[in-house]
């Protein structure tokens, strides 16, 4: 497998880790204690060293990296930010992660609601008003479903990670509790409008996208942010 790692859209170039023109990959970039030539152990993904010098546990080392990974791929980074504070990039994608869970369940009711209203379970319906693709019902809100879970998993994962790294529980909750707020005043907005279901999907999806957290992927099709 040939990866490019001068590829301007690598996310890892941001991370701080060495690339590895022997071994051909991402590597710790921090001296090895006995021998005093670089670690070449395998970079975390989203790190600048391996798991030996992450200087945390695994898991959480990995979880940082994860939202390091999704602070880069933002529409709104800047042209370098190498260092970014480990608990700020945490809340952020914590954040982030709530907005997506929400809106990803919204979406999940509303095709269910369509579904059930239309009679159209299991049959194939239109998305896209304008020859936009056609995907089976079920496979939709089956795929929705799966978007949402992953989402509530990374709320999780997330939480643990900055309730690990010493940030308060109560303040943990009240970036959960500000990023459901902002979902539902933006959901109250979308319900006076009265959207069509593509109209309506469309716009959460350019809310999605705007987040920041890389692709949009709704049951096969691919948004790109
Ligand atoms: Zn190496
Ligand atoms: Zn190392």
């Amino acid at each position: 497998m040939t990866t490019e790692p001068l590829r301007d859209d690598d996310p890892m170039r941001l991370s701080g880790a060495t690339w590895c023109d022997e071994h051909d990959r991402w590597e710790c970039a921090r001296p090895s204690k006995r021998s005093g030539v670089r670690c070449h152990g395998n970079a975390i993904r989203g790190m600048a060293t391996c798991r030996m010098h992450a200087g945390r546990s695994s898991a959480m080392a990995k979880a940082i990296g994860e939202a390091n990974l999704a602070a880069w791929s933002s529409s709104a980074r800047s042209a370098d930010v190498p260092s970014l504070d480990p608990g700020t990039v945490v809340l952020d994608q914590l954040r982030v992660a709530v907005m997506r869970a929400d809106l990803y369940g919204e979406m999940l009711r509303w095709q269910l609601e369509v579904e059930e209203e239309s009679g159209l379970v299991g049959a194939t319906y239109a998305v896209g008003r304008d020859g936009g693709g056609r995907v089976e019902t079920g496979e939709r809100a089956r795929g929705l479903a799966v978007l949402e879970a992953a989402e509530r998993d990374r709320v999780v994962r997330f939480a643990k990670t900055a309730h690990d790294m010493g940030i308060a529980e109560r303040h943990v909750e009240l970036e959960q509790e500000r990023a459901s707020l902002v979902t539902s005043a933006f959901r109250a907005a979308l319900a006076v409008l009265e959207l069509l279901p593509a109209d309506r999907d469309l716009a959460v999806r350019t809310f999605l996208g705007k987040l920041g957290a890389g692709d949009v992927v709704v049951a096969g099709e691919v948004t790109s942010a």
